[in-house]
């Protein structure tokens, strides 16, 4: 359970406090008529290890969130607790935590080693100890052959693991990287993703990734708090959001909706109320085949077709009313995707009829 409402943070079955808990968290930018609630009476716990994405549309206040818990910006109400010692007022360098921006943020001037040296040197490490721990760093991002390099010398996706490096060579208990991938082209995002993976699960840092991609959420996550207007939609395991949307907004950000509303689902499903089936959980099939015993038939003509390579996305406009998507994996010998302006019959099982809220 992620929103807790105690007044104090939980604790852990080991009686440790989460490595981040916020209590009550509201933030107002400006004032009078020109008030904008960026965040509503937030309460969250995060556990020590834990890697969580905010995932939300632009301006639903994830990076809100996120620099109220690294410090650059200060709640209007509520408290932000760091392994369960209150830190509100507390200065961001003062904080056993990082941030990693999307711009990187180098030293130009600096060489690769030099840049991720230098929290330790603002620590006051030793020079030996200093340039030992960020080698290793370098290590961890698979960087060490470019240690002496300068950051204008490497590709967006090495200045981005610079980035990484350095805000992981003073251990800290809790990373924050705010849309850390954003910068980069698809592959190398995928790539990233992976190694970011990979990073946390070896170092057991606290990662919190704000995000407002779907795939890098359920990708990364092993929670997802999904974010809309300033509040907290939903949260839980990727599987959980997926598979279990809690209203109508998470059924259509994470993933695509197939939204069944109140107006046409008692002709559809024969049921009352707000539906969501998701695409992959669709056949299609000719107009005149049978319906599998004990599924759902529903009858429609083809009004789009998309193809993106492993598959195609066939909309499909149901007599009923209601208009749905269906995936059709291209993996077989012949294109099974119908054409545009065909009758088809689609067909899937009531347990994959997601309530909405
Ligand atoms: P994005 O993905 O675009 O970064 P976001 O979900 O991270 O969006 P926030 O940046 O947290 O959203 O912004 C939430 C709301 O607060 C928005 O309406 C935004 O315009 C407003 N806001 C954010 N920072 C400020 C500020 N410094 N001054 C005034 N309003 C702000």
């Amino acid at each position: 359970m992620l929103v807790a409402t105690a007044a104090e943070p939980r604790t852990t079955d080991t009686g440790a406090a989460p490595a981040i808990a916020l209590r009550g968290i509201r933030k107002v930018f400006g004032s009078g008529s020109g008030a904008v609630t960026a965040v509503h009476d937030l309460d969250l716990d995060i556990s020590d290890g834990e890697f969580v994405t905010l995932l939300g549309p632009s301006g639903s206040g994830k990076t809100t969130v996120l620099r109220i818990v690294a410090g650059f910006e200060q709640p209007t109400a509520g408290r932000v607790l760091l392994r369960g010692r209150d830190v509100t007022g507390v200065a961001p360098f003062d904080r056993d935590v990082h941030t990693v921006f999307q711009d990187y943020a180098l030293f130009p001037h600096m060489s690769v080693r030099r840049n991720v040296e230098y929290p330790l040197r603002i620590a006051k490490v030793g020079r030996t100890e200093r340039r030992d721990r960020a080698m290793e760093a370098l290590e961890t991002v698979r960087l060490g052959p470019m240690a002496d390099r300068a950051p204008t010398e490497l590709s967006g996706g090495q200045r981005q693991r610079v980035a990484l490096a350095r805000a992981l060579v003073d251990r800290p208990s809790v990373l924050l990287l705010d849309e850390p991938l954003g910068a980069l082209d698809l592959k190398l995002r995928e790539q990233m993703q992976l190694e970011l993976k990979d990073i946390q699960r070896k170092s057991g840092i606290t990662f919190v990734l704000v995000t407002h991609d779907q795939d890098e959420a359920l990708t990364l996550a092993d929670r997802i708090v999904v974010f809309n207007d300033g509040r907290v939609e939903q949260a839980g395991a990727a599987h959980e959001v997926y598979e279990h949307p809690a209203s109508p907004f998470v059924a259509g950000f994470v993933g695509t909706s197939n939204l069944v509303g109140p107006e046409v689902a008692p002709a559809v499903l024969g049921r009352e109320g707000s539906w969501s089936v998701r695409p992959e959980k669709i056949a299609i099939s000719e107009p005149d085949a049978d319906v599998p015993a004990g599924h759902v038939g529903a009858d429609g003509t083809v009004s789009e077709l998309v193809y993106t390579g492993p598959t195609t996305r066939c909309v499909v406009a149901l007599d009923a009313g209601a208009s749905l998507s269906v995936l059709l994996l291209n993996g077989g010998q012949r294109d099974t995707a119908p054409e545009r302006g065909a009758r088809v019959r689609l067909s899937w099982h009531p347990d994959h009829q997601i309530p909405l809220g």
